[in-house]
């Protein structure tokens, strides 16, 4: 057989998993469609690369005008008592109990507001905000922010609602800076402002805020994008979402306005190029800069035009005026401003992996080995509606705390910027999460009481949320007359808990019965060893690649075989009684249970725990450097090696207690 070419893993490795706000309890689309994929993927390379090589850190997202203004109402409602902080720490600490009955093995769950991890949060913050000033990537800009005059206060991003301003934006919401599909756009551009407080249109105030100059560096992302279209595994959508953004500010104005042509308001505009098919409702305005666009836009407004802006980069919003927030370092006079909370959650992971290594006894700054050396790699699993933030702002602000300038030229091939897995969105029943519905979406933990935590793993993993949204639809959700057929959500769970299970013990039994409680001796056949060797690598490059709905194909195929394999020649050697057909049948099984064990243990850990357990073999069994070798390699003495009993009856991967009924 010709050997395949395998991919290369890093030395070292971060695993993060976008951050879940601090004023709810984990909804089933944050583990469904997030952790379920980050936790394997970090349990795989431990496996892979060893225990003490890879850090997986995630935490509640604290602060924020959403959490302070929840946390307002529930105390006007009478519901909760105690301080902000108090409402943020329990549900930081439900959160954390949640992952941990989902199995996940973070080497920290922290808060970007309490404790250790928010202490050096806010050094983390204060040293970026530092260093991005004094190398000039900011700018201090007067915006126009909304203002309620009947209730005469400043109104925060999610206290205005209108329309998205960005041509064919599909979205149902928009704020005052951003719509709910992650569009930025400056507030004077949102299209029939409403304030949530009056229900009137708000007033605009100027205020001063502080902001990244990140639509410097679009040539540079451009650069970027071009490099992973050839030398990485980046998702495509990922590249095409960011590459929407990366184009000149364009203005649309529909056609039918235009009473006097065309000539007439180009002779009013800056510099720039159009597009005028006759076909097309709307005439396209390009132009070079943001300053020559906004320009355009007061003298569209100033004729009474209306119009609609592309995508396209503008400054990064770092700070804001609400109180519960980081207090920004004083500069130039601007002493009371907080950090607008999506960039600090940016820069959040790095201040979770500080408090990882000082709590582990290590020294904080070692954090530059995992996040910058060539030698590891950062991999960070987020929602599809925030490519903007972690794939435009994140790495163009990381580009900015390399010290590499927009315009230089950039050697993609060693700058080491994160990883991104977007996955797509997890749709309860087909509709999304937001969307108003008959049946409420589940929390993360009351799907617990149907199923359990591997079995919705293995379904989570299945979804294919590399390429798509997919629906989950769970049929205890279901009104009884539309239950047809097997619950979808039990399919690849049944891999384990029927197929494998089945076998497992049939291979304990055997040895029982026939071999005095020990695994025979003997050599793997050519048969089981090639499907074996088959399964690992294809396994081995769909984790590479993060395509976990083909890991859960790969097992699927790979396990069926196997039980294929053991059912027909168990029955000859049973028909025959012959011994050493029985024999031969064994070895191959148990090679391809240790074989499987390994590749399963990243999605049901504490099933695969147990099945080692009653094999009596050491942890090296998760260990990738043995995944060819034979069951005997992971014995302490061959000679002796049994194994332990298993009584009749005993499942490895158990079903949930409601599925008996
Ligand atoms: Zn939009």
């Amino acid at each position: 057989m010709r050997e395949r070419k395998r991919p290369e893993f890093p030395k070292r490795a971060v695993v993060t998993a976008g951050m879940p706000y601090g004023n709810k309890e984990l909804h089933f689309g944050h583990v469904g469609g997030l952790f379920v994929h980050a936790d394997t993927y970090a349990r795989f390379l431990r496996d892979r690369i060893g225990k003490d090589n890879v850090i997986f850190v995630s935490g509640t997202d604290c602060y924020g005008s959403p959490i302070a203004a929840n946390y307002r109402q529930l105390v006007e409602e009478g519901k909760i008592t105690g301080s902000l902080e108090d409402y943020v720490r329990k549900n930081y600490e439900k959160q954390k109990e949640v992952l941990d009955k989902y199995d996940m093995n973070l080497n920290l769950y922290a808060a970007s507001g309490l404790d250790r991890a928010g202490e050096i949060h806010k050094e983390v913050s204060e040293k970026i905000f530092n260093t991005l000033y004094e190398h000039d990537y900011l700018v201090k800009m007067s915006t126009p922010q909304f203002y309620d005059p009947d209730f005469k206060v400043l109104l925060n991003g999610r206290q205005v609602v209108g329309k998205c301003p960005i041509d064919g934006c599909q979205s149902d919401k928009a704020y005052a800076d951003e719509c709910a599909l992650g569009h930025m756009y400056m507030p004077n551009e949102l299209i029939d402002p409403k304030s949530v407080l009056s229900g009137k249109k708000p007033e605009l105030r100027d205020v001063t805020n502080w902001y990244y100059k990140l639509e410097d560096y679009t040539e540079a992302l451009k650069g970027q994008m071009d490099y992973l279209k050839q030398h990485s595994t980046a998702r495509k959508y990922l590249i095409k979402t960011i590459e929407e953004f990366l184009k000149q500010p364009i203005i649309y104005v529909k056609r039918k306005q235009l009473e006097d042509g065309v000539a007439s308001l180009q002779a009013k505009l800056p510099k720039h190029t159009i597009i005028d098919e006759p076909k097309k409702p709307s005439i396209t305005f390009i132009f070079d800069n943001l300053n020559d666009r906004d320009k355009a836009r007061e003298v569209l407004d100033s004729m009474g035009l209306h119009f609609r802006t592309g995508k396209t980069l503008v400054p990064f919003r770092l700070s804001g005026n609400i109180d519960w927030g980081i207090k920004v370092p004083e500069k130039e006079g601007l002493d009371d401003l907080t950090f607008w909370v999506w960039p600090e959650s940016l820069w959040a992971p790095i201040s979770f992996t500080k408090t990882y290594l000082e709590s582990i006894g290590e020294d904080k700054d070692e954090w530059k080995n995992w996040w910058l050396s060539e030698e590891s790699k950062v991999y960070q699993f987020i929602g599809e509606d925030n490519i903007y933030f972690y794939g435009i702002a994140e790495m163009a602000m990381g580009l900015s705390l390399l010290g590499i300038d927009s315009k230089d030229q950039v050697d993609w091939e060693h700058v080491n910027l994160p990883h991104l897995v977007p996955n797509n969105h997890v749709l309860f029943m087909d509709k999304k999460a937001s969307s108003s519905s008959d049946i409420k979406p589940p929390m993360a933990e009351e799907l617990l009481d149907h199923y359990t935590a591997e079995q919705l793993r293995m379904h989570f993993l299945s979804l294919g949320l590399a390429k798509k949204s997919v629906s989950f639809m769970p049929q205890v959700y279901m009104p009884e007359e539309e239950r047809q057929g097997p619950d979808t959500v039990l399919k690849d769970g049944n891999l384990l808990t029927n197929v494998f299970n089945r076998l497992v013990r049939s291979c304990f039994y055997t040895a029982q019965k026939y071999f005095d409680t020990k695994i025979p001796h003997g050599e793997v056949s050519e048969e089981i060893l090639h499907l074996s060797k088959d399964a690992v690598l294809n396994y081995e490059m769909h984790m590479y690649r993060h395509d976990f709905h083909r890991i859960v194909y790969v097992l699927d195929s790979y396990i069926r075989k196997l039980n294929k394999y053991w059912v027909n020649h168990m029955k000859k050697a049973d028909t025959d009684e012959n011994n050493d057909l029985r024999k031969q049948v064994l070895v191959d099984a148990f090679y391809g249970v240790k074989s499987a064990l390994t590749l399963i243990h990243p999605i049901a850990p504490t099933s695969c725990e147990m099945v080692r357990d009653y094999l009596q073999v050491s942890e090296n069994i998760w260990n990738w450097d043995y995944i060819f070798e034979p069951i005997s390699a992971l014995m302490d003495d061959v000679a002796t090696h049994e194994l332990k009993y298993l009584e009749p009856r005993i499942d490895f991967f158990k079903k949930h207690e409601s599925q008996f009924k």
